[in-house]
């Protein structure tokens, strides 16, 4: 097995892991990217806390995405798309219906692991009247160390096909405004993505951001969270010693 490989699934396995309340059952995908247009993605219908290697399927990253700019695509191209881009012709599995989101972003090159998931607490916010407000700020120095300064947030949209799409539009845009890749996505009422070059990264920001959703549900329940300053965020966002703090979270 490639190292990629042995990677992926150790990741998947941490974040199926029924002592995190992650994924259960078929919840969640993950992918890594393998070169430049291929990448790993979970085959439909499996389950991450007892994924093997056999159980993901190389996927070609400029085959899928290829669907994203095409306006008159409905359900019959995405499964003829998915089925196209697998590398191997013979495969009869089909890809993660996420399969389309994760190709897209890990066609970003800083990105090579992601995991996508249905964390219990963080989707307790995301499908509360506050969502929006409980991911856009920041609790407490380790929040922005491990998580970046700010999330994307992306409302309701039907899962595939719409879902990729939004999720495009709204990762190009937080790059405008912020200049820097974001390193986490919330999607309301579904679930999480975690985006690194490693899956410690991946690890880490789910990890994180279940830790802070529960924290928030704690400060909801005292009457409101005190979300820090965007100075004192900005602060801890480009001190150097996080940023040594980050690069050592990193190489675990
Ligand atoms: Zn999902």
């Amino acid at each position: 097995m490639n190292d990629v490989l042995r990677e992926l699934v150790g990741m998947s396995r941490y974040l199926g892991d029924p002592s995190h309340p992650y994924a259960i059952l078929g919840e969640g995908n993950t992918s890594a990217r393998v070169d430049e247009d291929t990448f790993y993605v979970k085959a439909s219908g499996t389950t991450l806390a007892n994924i093997a290697e056999g159980d993901f399927l190389p996927v070609s990253i400029s085959r899928v995405t290829a669907i994203l700019d095409d306006p008159n695509a409905g359900d019959a191209d995405v499964a003829r798309v998915l089925r196209e881009a697998l590398v191997d012709r013979d495969e009869t599995r089909k890809p993660s219906v996420e399969t389309m989101l994760h190709a897209l972003l890990l066609r970003y090159p800083e990105y090579r692991f992601i995991g996508h998931t249905h964390p219990e607490a963080t989707n307790a916010l995301l499908c509360s009247v506050r969502a929006a407000e409980a991911v856009a700020g920041r609790l407490c120095p380790d929040h922005i160390v491990v998580m970046g300064h700010k999330s994307v947030f992306v409302p309701y949209v039907d899962p595939g096909l719409v879902l990729a799409r939004e999720v495009r539009s709204r990762v190009e845009q937080f790059i405008d405004e912020e200049g820097v890749l974001p390193k986490c996505i919330l999607l309301q009422n579904h679930g999480l993505i975690a985006l690194g070059d490693k899956p410690a990264a991946v690890t880490g920001v789910t990890d994180m951001a279940e830790k802070m959703s529960r924290v928030l549900l704690g400060a909801y329940a005292a009457g409101g969270p005190r979300f820090m300053s965007a100075e004192d965020v900005e602060r801890i966002h480009t001190r150097p010693d996080e940023h040594y703090r980050q690069k050592q979270l990193a190489n675990r």
